[in-house]
């Protein structure tokens, strides 16, 4: 096996060149930058041929007339390597600027506030139960709607849930509301308690319910669901619907509010399996990304418990212009969600070609718990292994 670069003897230099004359070095350099080149086009391979195969291709180079090299110097020649199959090669889509407040993993909290402009894609929960025959779950208004990406995630965990417990009393009991509607229920709750400030029920323009992304859970015995007993398998294992517990008992010096084990939240699955994993609320994750994980830099890298790998990066809003140019995988699926603060978050599926035709923004076909079952525990191991080493970096 040929001598690695990285393992040349002590005091030898970076290039293990300091054994040649100053003159030589800058010959040899140049003799091997073309050989290197040729070899590379012809086989690629070489780095690997051994320390007699790169000695016999410099000692042929050495009938090139030196006059060749008269323009040589001594910047640093790249040793070309075997291309990367792993690298990602990457485009861009032009998203309206104003698109930072749309997507999957918009971040609403009393900073930042929720602004509609009335294109919320709603679906009806009832009207939809019906037409794929669910019984064991309903909303308790007939009107109740929800953000449609977020109406499957929801059936999907609900019905897992009665097909192992077979209770069908869970309920929908708060969906998509609208600015009105909320504020009409924050000064009802003034009104109960006589506070100046409600920490039940969030402001106009705060709540996640005006988005369409959230939903809360009750039940129709007791109306009183907090996530324990058999309802401990909804809060947890929502996560792997794409579905986040989005106010923990430990996060509420974070978030500002007390826990509530009813209140779920979607933000697609990569991004749920990481929170719940690393135990971060919204608020952590968005900074985390915002501060750790700028395309330019080092992006955030994980395996879910399905071997799904990610990749996911954030790019700034361009404030001075209408679009934002956002840098997107070539050939892979990928989905682009504004962060409702000064950015877009870009989440590439590493070993999930792209669906449609490049260019356009996806939205993820299946939730991983389709396939969590067929997992083994080597493969969750190894999941939790690379999530390690991208917190690590994150710190
Ligand atoms: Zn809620």
């Amino acid at each position: 096996m040929a001598r690695g670069k990285d393992e040349v003897p002590e005091g030898s230099g970076r290039n293990g060149e300091n054994n040649m004359s100053k003159k030589n070095v800058s010959k040899e350099k140049s003799i091997r930058s073309t050989k290197l080149l040729v070899e590379t086009i012809i086989t690629g391979a070489i780095l690997c041929a051994g320390a007699f195969g790169l000695k016999g291709v410099l000692d042929q180079s050495r009938m090139v007339p030196l006059s060749q090299y008269a323009e040589d110097t001594d910047v640093p020649i790249a040793v070309p390597t075997e291309a990367d199959p792993d690298q990602i090669v990457y485009t861009s889509v032009d998203m309206p600027s104003a698109d930072v407040s749309k997507g999957d993993l918009i971040l609403v909290n009393d900073e930042h506030q929720y602004v509609s402009d009335g294109s919320e894609n709603l679906v009806n929960i009832n009207e939809l139960n019906e037409a794929y025959g669910i019984t064991f779950f309903s909303a308790i208004e007939d009107d109740y709607t929800i953000l449609s990406q977020a109406y499957q995630p929801m059936a999907d965990l609900l019905s897992d849930y009665y097909n192992q417990f077979f209770d069908d009393t869970i309920t929908i009991y708060g969906s998509y509301r609208t600015n009105e509607f909320q504020q009409q229920l924050y000064e009802e709750d003034l009104a109960e308690t006589g506070a100046e400030e409600s920490s039940r029920v969030a402001k106009p323009g705060s709540s996640e319910h005006e988005t369409g992304l959230a939903f809360d859970l009750s039940e129709t015995v007791n109306y009183d669901y907090n996530g324990e007993g058999d309802q401990a398998w909804i809060n947890e294992n929502c996560y792997h619907y794409g579905l986040i517990l989005r106010y923990a008992e430990d996060k509420k010096d974070i978030t500002g509010f007390d826990p509530e084990p009813w209140h779920f939240r979607y933000v697609g699955a990569p991004h749920a399996y990481y929170m719940t994993t690393k135990n971060l609320c919204l608020e952590e994750y968005i900074d985390l990304l915002r501060g750790n994980f700028p395309y330019t830099g080092a992006h955030l890298e994980f395996t879910d418990d399905s071997g799904v790998e990610y990749e996911v990066f954030w790019v700034p809003a361009d404030t001075a212009s209408d679009t934002t140019s956002v840098p997107v995988p070539e050939g892979l699926k990928y989905t682009v969600s504004g962060n409702n603060v000064d950015g877009f978050i870009v989440t590439v599926y590493k070993n999930r070609p792209a669906a449609t035709a490049p260019g356009e923004p996806q939205v993820p076909e299946e939730t991983s718990a389709e396939s969590e079952e067929e997992n083994t525990d080597s493969e969750e191991e190894n999941a939790d292994e690379e999530s390690e080493v991208s917190a690590d970096e994150a710190e």
